[in-house]
């Protein structure tokens, strides 16, 4: 039977729009020293814009993303949005066979020839060569914390499409917050390139960075960071990240934007959607402890 410390924690927590699915996980909480967040939706807003399109020299703005939109209006990543919105007034049809490959991109076929769209490590494969002038854009940008993604058709890269994301307003008063509570280390997990990581984390105070990762490398990461701190939680609001939020000790969901998977793997569900409440939920569990010793 549940202790009637925890069932009131659990109460206090739902008031607030925290949702324990069983009194372990309160208790569980309080332990926690070491805290891994996801980067896009998590420690920003998820809501991308296309910030920017730089074509290739002989296409326009428009070519990159008639082109870029054909493939990713088959897409359910936010990056595909954000480039389907910049299109619509734009004449383009979709793709067929489109595929889309998780932390990498997406590639289809448009009108016979193959378009590739995503980071700029994966289209490297099917085209000749990266334009140099656009390197450059796009390192520039991704040191600003922007992400940019590669648009190639038939072995020619298009141009970049920069999309710009909003780090959440609370997101830095919440992480020096989690530290005053005691927890060591505040690690940042991205399936984005090392310097639109490195860019956000300094940004919001974040201790260790790992970037460019894939859904199951998210996962080994927890499962080292177990090895050093035992207890550690995993907030996260994607598919991607639902491996990571099941091997955590505490998998925590953003309730709003939360997808199905990442809601039935976690064991602690924020509805209201703000960083600060994993403080309160921290709060919420060292209190039961301190009753129930
Ligand atoms: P995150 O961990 O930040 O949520 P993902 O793992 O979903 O990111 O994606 C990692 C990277 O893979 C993106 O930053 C992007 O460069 C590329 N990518 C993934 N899906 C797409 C897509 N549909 N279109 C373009 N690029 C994509
Ligand atoms: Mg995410």
């Amino acid at each position: 039977a549940i202790m009637p410390t925890l069932l009131s924690g659990i109460a206090n927590g739902a008031r607030q729009g925290i949702l324990f699915k069983n009194g372990a996980q309160l208790e569980m909480i309080a332990k926690v020293r070491a805290i891994a967040f996801d980067k896009t939706g998590t420690l920003t807003t998820g809501q991308l814009q296309v910030f920017q399109v730089i074509p290739t020299r002989g296409y326009t703005e428009a070519d990159v993303l008639k082109v870029a939109a054909s493939v990713e209006s088959s897409s359910e990543h936010p990056i595909g949005e954000a480039i389907v919105q910049a299109a619509q007034d734009l004449n383009w049809s979709r793709a067929v066979e489109v595929r889309a490959i998780p932390g990498q991109g997406i590639v289809g076929i448009n009108g016979h020839q193959e378009v590739i769209v995503g980071k700029a490590n994966f289209v490297k494969q099917y085209v000749t060569h990266l334009p140099s002038e656009l390197k450059d854009a796009a390192d520039l940008r991704e040191q600003e914390g922007k992400t940019v993604v590669w648009v190639a058709q038939q072995e020619q890269v298009l141009g970049v499409v920069v999309i710009a994301d909003q780090i959440r307003a609370e997101a830095v008063r919440a992480i020096a917050h989690l530290k005053k509570l005691g927890v060591e280390q505040i690690v940042m997990l991205t399936g984005d390139n090392k310097r639109t990581a490195h860019s956000v984390a300094q940004a919001v105070g974040i201790d260790q960075v790992y970037a460019e990762l894939l859904p199951e490398d998210k996962l080994d990461v927890i499962r080292r960071l177990q090895k050093e701190y035992q207890t550690v939680a995993m907030v996260g609001d994607g598919i991607n990240d639902a491996p990571a939020l099941a091997q955590a000790s505490v998998g925590i969901a953003m309730g709003k934007i939360a997808s199905d998977v990442a809601l039935e793997t976690a064991d602690i569900i924020l509805m209201a959607d703000r960083l600060e409440k994993i403080e309160a939920a921290m709060r919420l569990g060292k209190r039961a402890q301190a009753i129930v010793k």
